[in-house]
């Protein structure tokens, strides 16, 4: 077929489908538009999923009469002048592509008033061609209703979910912008029923109780706000986070919960979810996650929007730094607002005050740092020697770890977590995953220095789609993931084609666990050196985690690995490894001393 130029009602449906996935993107980019308007009352209706109507009626400044038409023309718009206005967008639009997008793929009525008016408009449009264009002397505002989308796209129509799961998506959408924007009343009715309204009181929390119910309310708990102070680690003064996270003591089974808002912008972003699931690292169970309200404010330049069709991604510059800051808010909120936990003495009956009487009696205390502070996390401080200072011993007697690694003699495995061992100098926990995580790390880091290239070849290349973020992040970390196993070429636009993996990967699901990688590695860089990043990374992947049975056999394998390593008492992500219950101290809680 020789080169020819679309018509152009194919062009139209090709470029809307860019913007028009589903019924909950035309929803989302009629509320960007009444937000841009500066509406306070937005209400929303669907019917079956959206399929059949949607309306989105706000109180905003209305389109004048004679614009009306060229608003739905393509690339008009009212907030962008030139190339560089793009670099500093404040608006949620900014293409002009949404209404003429809509517009080809549905039956359009508009009817839009500007409050100094004398008159409105009311238009309709079919599929794209604009059949009426009348006066209108309704309310000023606008009020867009779609009909029949997908009319004249039967095959897209076939993609669609169940009303009821695209009504959710939309509920999804109309929440979203309604935890954004706190000042403005949103509500959304579908197939008649009220789902969602929000008072518009400008307060964040009464639009979360609203949205999320009392009981969520009530544990949720703020962000201390950061400003200017943050400048100190590089970040510009005007980074801003803000917001609401909940108390580890509820939590979902997935991340539906977590409003990840830029500049007010709904954002999904797998390097802020890691963030956060590292912040609340130790306090929720594996695989559940909190309800999260968070704000990041940074000037329009720092922020690239324009990166994404639906603008659902957005690309930041400065980005670890970012992450970094969240991670610590989110942090901060939790352990400032935590109920103190009981001080962790496991073997000290209460009251006893174990630092007293081991002054009294001369020896040192049970744990190396004095286990905690009233109030504190109760996390004792592992020693930093290259020495593991047995409680029971004067400083003078301290064994090296190596050497009581090597006497010790495995009793069994607590909560599939940590292995149960006695030794010479009493009875000790592992933690498996941490003494797992530096036996491979160790054995990454000799694999580089030697040159030595192990890969594991998948049975067929399986292709993965890269987010922007985790294309710089691979951009970044070619030539180490090559050295650690990894064979990846690019499979055209964000396309990658995974042929091997480094071989403790090898029973992973393997493009889950490349993504993972590269976003977590992502996070890591920001408090670790590039290379130990990766490393540490690959360790954490590619170690038995906790949850795991481990035979007799692999119990000891790992104790004598453990061993070999040059830094056994500390993970790479510096955990400790071993923890050690003196002679002395068993003797002395059962009284025998
Ligand atoms: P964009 O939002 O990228 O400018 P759209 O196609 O979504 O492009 O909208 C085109 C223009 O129509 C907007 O720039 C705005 O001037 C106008 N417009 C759309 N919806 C509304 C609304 N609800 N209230 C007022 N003006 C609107
Ligand atoms: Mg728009």
């Amino acid at each position: 077929m020789p080169i020819r130029a679309l018509p152009p009602e194919v062009a139209a449906q090709i470029a809307a489908g860019e913007v028009v996935e589903r019924p909950a993107s035309v929803v989302k980019e009629l509320l960007e538009n009444s937000l841009d308007a500066g509406a306070t009352r937005i209400a929303v209706s669907v019917r079956q999923g959206g399929v059949a109507e949607i309306s989105v009626t706000d109180d905003g400044g209305g389109i004048p009469a004679d614009e009306v038409a060229l608003a739905f023309q393509r690339h008009a718009t009212s907030k962008l002048l030139t190339a560089a206005d793009l670099s500093t967008v404040a608006t949620l639009g900014f293409r002009g592509e949404a209404l003429p997008s809509i517009a080809a793929v549905s039956r359009v009525t508009i009817t839009t008033r500007p409050a100094d008016a004398a008159a409105g408009r009311r238009c309709e449009l079919r599929y794209g061609e604009m059949t009426t264009a009348d006066e209108w002397g309704g309310p000023p505002g606008t009020t867009i209703r779609v009909l029949e989308l997908f009319g004249n796209l039967p095959a897209r129509r076939g993609f669609l979910r169940s009303a009821a799961a695209e009504t959710a998506r939309i509920q999804e959408v109309v929440t979203r912008s309604a935890l954004a924007w706190p000042s403005v009343r949103f509500s959304l009715t579908a197939d008649g029923r009220p789902v969602v309204d929000t008072p518009g009181s400008g307060r964040l929390t009464e639009a979360i109780l609203s949205i999320y119910g009392a009981d969520v309310a009530a544990r949720m708990l703020p962000l201390s706000p950061t400003d200017g102070e943050t400048s100190g680690d590089g970040l510009a003064a005007d980074l801003a986070i803000s917001g609401y996270v909940s108390a580890p003591e509820i939590s979902r089974h997935n991340r539906g919960g977590i409003t990840l808002l830029v500049n007010r912008r709904w954002v999904l972003d797998r390097a802020l979810n890691y963030a956060i699931d590292q912040a609340y690292q130790g306090m929720l169970p594996e695989r559940r996650y909190p309800i999260a309200v968070i704000g990041i404010a940074l000037p329009p330049e720092r922020v690239d929007v324009n990166y994404h069709p639906a603008k659902s991604e957005v690309r930041f510059r400065q980005q670890p730094n970012l992450f970094a800051a969240v991670q610590r808010a989110v942090r901060e909120a939790l352990i400032a607002h935590a109920p103190a936990r009981p001080v962790s003495r496991p073997l000290t009956p209460a009251g006893a005050g174990a630092d007293t009487q081991a002054r009294s009696d001369g020896r040192p205390a049970l744990s190396p740092s004095g286990s905690g502070g009233a109030g504190g996390p109760g996390l004792a401080t592992p020693p930093s020697s290259d020495h593991l200072l047995l409680p029971s011993a004067l400083p003078s007697e301290a064994v090296p770890l190596r050497q009581t690694l090597e006497s010790l003699r495995v009793v069994g495995q607590i909560r599939q977590t940590y292995v149960v061992a006695e030794g010479d100098g009493g009875l000790f926990l592992i933690d498996q995953h941490a003494a797992h995580e530096r036996i491979v790390y160790d054995r990454i880091r000799r694999q580089w220095a030697d040159r030595e290239r192990i890969a594991q070849p998948l049975l067929a290349p399986a292709a993965a789609e890269l987010t922007y973020a985790q294309q710089d992040t691979l951009q970044q970390y070619t030539e180490l993931l090559a050295a650690s196993g990894y064979e990846l070429e690019p499979f055209g636009g964000n396309g990658w084609l995974l042929r091997a993996v480094p071989p403790q990967l090898a029973a992973a699901d393997p493009i889950q666990s490349l993504l993972e990688l590269l976003d977590a590695v992502a996070l890591e860089q920001v408090v670790m050196e590039r290379d130990d990043a990766l490393a540490a990374t690959l360790a954490c992947h590619g170690s038995v985690r906790a949850g795991t049975t481990l035979s007799y056999d692999e119990m000891t394998a790992l104790i004598s690995q453990l061993r070999e390593t040059p830094q056994p008492h500390r993970c790479p992500h510096g955990r400790p490894t071993v923890v050690h219950f003196s002679q002395y101290q068993l003797e002395r809680e059962f009284g025998r001393r």
